[in-house]
């Protein structure tokens, strides 16, 4: 996957302190998740990603995490591809453990960094799934009334329109 490996915590402190950025540019097929979602779809497409590190108000660091690009997914009432545009712009504290978030006044979200320490890929891909629409419809086929237009942090619920389908018949 993308930028899988982690970096450890004293890591990311010194990145905050000199404002580093690390940039990517990959394939959705790179991913397992995006790969999943897409259902094997438009995976040579290319998106872009950047991590910026600054150092946060409680002196955790923060990174803002942005990702550009397009996702081909299934309408789920026509079931024709929708080009879904990925557009994230997050900011995100990072603490070393469940207890350290008590400790945390920022208005940001807070992201736990694992034991050996923050995987960037992984991060990016929560950000870009919890910014997806609830439902993947085109313009044209939401004149129902159904469509949903809320965002879910249940990555699994872009397919959920799936389910309804099927019951129908
Ligand atoms: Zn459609």
């Amino acid at each position: 996957m993308i930028q899988g490996s982690a970096v450890a915590i004293p890591k990311l402190r010194e990145w905050a302190g000199r404002h580093h950025s690390v940039e990517a540019t990959f394939a959705v097929g790179d991913s397992a998740r995006l790969a999943e979602l897409c259902q094997g779809n438009g995976l040579a497409r290319r998106l872009h990603a950047s991590w910026s590190f600054e150092s946060g108000l409680e002196g955790f660091p923060l990174v803002r995490v942005r990702a550009t690009g397009a996702l081909q997914l299934k309408c789920q009432r026509c079931l024709a591809p929708v080009q879904l545009p990925v557009e994230v712009d997050s900011r995100l504290t990072v603490v070393a453990s469940e207890t350290e978030i008590q400790e945390v006044a920022s208005p940001y979200d807070t992201v736990v960094a694992g034991p050996g320490g923050l995987v960037l890929g992984t991060i990016l891909e929560d950000e870009i799934l919890t910014s997806l629409p609830m439902a993947t419809v085109h313009d044209e086929c939401t004149v129902s009334g159904e469509a949903e237009t809320h965002s879910s942090p249940d990555a699994s619920r872009p397919l959920a329109g799936l389910g309804a389908l099927l019951r129908q018949e």
